[in-house]
């Protein structure tokens, strides 16, 4: 059976200015850099490559918290990026985050409920609605209602992204962008968030772009996964295939690079190095933006772009050796 696309990317870039001491333009930092994919309904996409490899801002630009400089985001049929203000504000709702840091997003001079009934509140909702729906929210995140009159940093940091996460979903979205939603968590509550975000994902039918620093959380919980190298997507597929049978020497250079608990597996997978820095997205390679880092480059490598090639069935990599 065929899968229902619900948010196409095409072709998005998104640059930033960089300027020097006399605030000359000296270039453009690509952050985003022509990346095409689709997300599926109800499915989780993860993201994942090093930090600053631009997954952030790629998630940022599809909720249009960030403006795109060109390319298209089609969801529900409209290019949400070249979208009039008041027509995007129809479709706000249903596109939602949820962010890394629940200290700093949430506003420590609200109460509970006022953070959870802003967006209801945005929508229209009367006070009675708004009422009912933050109780429905707080038990759906395994909080108390007495919870609803106390200030965010009464709340442990787990708790805390249940506030935030109770926020995201207030609004009845259909897609959220979840950008490291655990990474600021202690390891022993991580599981439990990542766990509520599946179960809300079954009750409530999401559709979930997922980023975080653990791979192998990342692989837990993503259907499909991209990785992204230099704001450039180098390799999508399913979750299986990508860490099972990774084709781009980047995405198995970070497969190989994730601990192993088992010691005897350990001693048996062969970890494979990344050479040097990540390079500046102000001044990334002419032709494949990983050969000053990987160990097959050839001087086609440094003079000719790869395409983005559907290599196996629902399988693309981006590399001249494949
Ligand atoms: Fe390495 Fe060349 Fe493939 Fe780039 S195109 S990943 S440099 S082999």
């Amino acid at each position: 059976m065929e899968q229902e696309v619900l948010l196409e990317v095409k072709n998005l870039k998104k640059y930033f200015p960089m300027k020097n001491f006399f605030g000359a333009k000296i270039g453009d930092l690509k952050a985003v850099d022509d990346v095409s994919f689709v997300i599926y309904k109800g499915e989780t996409f993860g993201l994942v490559g090093e930090s600053g490899c631009g997954k952030s801002t790629l998630g940022r630009t599809i909720l249009q918290m960030l403006e795109a400089d060109s390319g298209s985001v089609i969801f529900k049929d409209k290019d949400i990026a070249n979208l009039p203000k008041d027509k995007w504000k129809e479709l706000r709702s249903k596109l939602q985050i949820i962010f890394q840091d629940p200290y700093s997003a949430l506003n420590p001079n609200w109460t509970v409920k006022e953070l959870i009934q802003e967006p209801l509140k945005n929508a229209g909702m009367s006070r009675k609605q708004c009422d009912e729906r933050v109780r429905e929210l707080l038990k759906m995140v395994n909080m108390n209602e007495e919870d609803m009159h106390k200030f965010s940093y009464e709340f442990s940091g787990g708790q805390r992204q249940r506030i935030g996460i109770a926020r995201a979903v207030a609004s009845y979205p259909e897609f959220i962008f979840c950008d490291e939603p655990i990474s600021a968590l202690d390891v022993s509550v991580q599981a439990q968030v990542v766990n509520m975000l599946k179960d809300l994902q079954q009750e409530l039918g999401l559709t979930y772009l997922f980023t975080a620093h653990d791979l192998s959380m990342v692989h837990h919980i993503s259907d499909r996964i991209g990785v992204m190298y230099l704001g450039s997507m180098v390799e999508l597929g399913t979750s299986e295939e990508v860490f099972e049978n990774p084709l781009h020497p980047y995405t198995k250079a970070l497969i190989s690079a994730i601990p192993i608990a088992d010691p005897e597996l350990g001693r048996k997978s062969q970890r494979i190095p990344i050479q040097g820095e990540l390079p500046s997205p102000m001044n990334a390679p002419k032709g494949c933006r990983f050969c000053t880092r990987c160990p097959y480059a050839t001087d086609k490598c440094r003079e000719e772009r790869p395409e983005f090639r559907e290599i196996r069935p629902g399988h693309f990599a981006r590399c001249h050796m494949l």
